[in-house]
């Protein structure tokens, strides 16, 4: 008995065991920028190898405030990028010319390369005219009709899409929100999800916070039979102690670190439904709706204005009384 109930157990869980993560390293300082960018020389790209077939490539923050951090992952057949940052001229930003030189050769030709972009917001695709004239490379529209007709989801934001970059499978998973584009990448190699400006350590910007809510309930669920190693987002926004730099700072001192964990995002489908719907702070991110705070302002000075208006004309009244 004991031995019959064994085996089936066993087996059950060969099934459902996913193959262990390739380790790798994040053990990195990403440059900082400038106070005076035009004083401290800088290098434009930063790149990282996480592992053999993964990179990490950094915008510094003096190229632009936004400071992207953009991914290559190779698989045997195909590599592919996930969004071209918020540079478009390559003499300042070689982003296409150190793509190809991580690219290995396959018979004597480069390997093919898909660009990707976790959404359509500028900043994370600014460098796709540097790749539009290369050879084997094709890049995905940007635009929601184009994004959803390119990966084949017929029932968007529901369902999942597959990249297969031979012997590398890369999940997408729709995570609008955000922005209406957005995707999220799940690399089966190494068990990172790429999640753009979905969850990152900074502002989470909400143009749509039931969309939101509904994709962080989605990527929970996606990733709870699955590893998890790290949330690797777009762009660091808070240092180490969870405060935000100033809006378009080219310096970044004392950084947060990239990586976020799983605790983040379990974290994150509660933090809408607490959401008060203008702001809330959290340990590795903030929750914030940048166009109805414009709005509640807008109001209140409104009303300020209004007020000082009916004092003045009060007291003018007074003063003629
Ligand atoms: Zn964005
Ligand atoms: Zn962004």
């Amino acid at each position: 008995m004991t031995t019959g109930a064994a085996v089936p157990t066993f087996l059950l869980a060969a099934t459902l065991a996913w193959s262990e993560p390739m380790p790798g390293s994040l053990d990195v300082h990403w440059n900082e920028g400038a106070s005076d960018c035009s004083a401290v020389p800088q290098e434009a790209l930063q790149v990282h190898q996480y592992e053999p077939q993964t990179f990490i490539l950094r915008q510094n923050p003096c190229a632009d405030f936004e400071a992207n951090f953009i991914y290559l992952l190779i698989g045997s057949d195909k590599a592919l990028l996930i969004d071209t940052g918020a540079v478009a001229d390559p003499k300042a930003m070689p982003l296409a010319k150190t793509v190809l030189e991580l690219l290995s050769d396959k018979n004597h030709k480069k390997l093919p390369l898909l660009v990707a972009h976790t959404h359509r917001h500028l900043d994370h695709r600014a460098g796709d005219p540097q790749f539009a004239s290369l050879p084997s490379v094709q890049t995905v529209p940007f635009d929601l009709e184009g994004v959803r007709t390119f990966f084949g989801f017929t029932d968007w934001p529901s369902g999942i899409a597959q990249l297969d970059l031979g012997g590398r499978t890369v999940d997408v998973i729709p995570t609008p929100g955000h922005n209406e584009t957005h995707l999220a990448f799940y690399d089966e190699r190494t068990g990172i999800l790429f999640s753009g400006d979905f969850l990152l350590a900074g502002r989470l910007l909400i143009e749509d916070a039931k969309a939101y809510h509904q994709s962080a309930l989605r990527v929970v669920d996606f990733l709870k039979t699955r590893p998890l190693t790290h949330i690797l987002g777009g762009h660091i926004e808070l240092d180490a102690t969870g405060h935000t730099y100033r809006f378009g700072s080219h310096y970044h001192p004392n950084e947060h670190r990239l990586e976020l964990a799983r605790a983040d995002l379990t974290a994150l489908p509660a933090a809408f439904e607490r959401f008060n719907g203008f702001y809330a702070r959290y340990p590795n991110y903030i929750l914030t709706n940048p166009i109805r705070n414009i709005v509640a302002l807008g109001i209140i000075a409104v009303a300020l204005l209004v007020f000082i208006v009916w004092g003045i004309r009060r007291l003018i009244r007074r003063r003629r009384g």
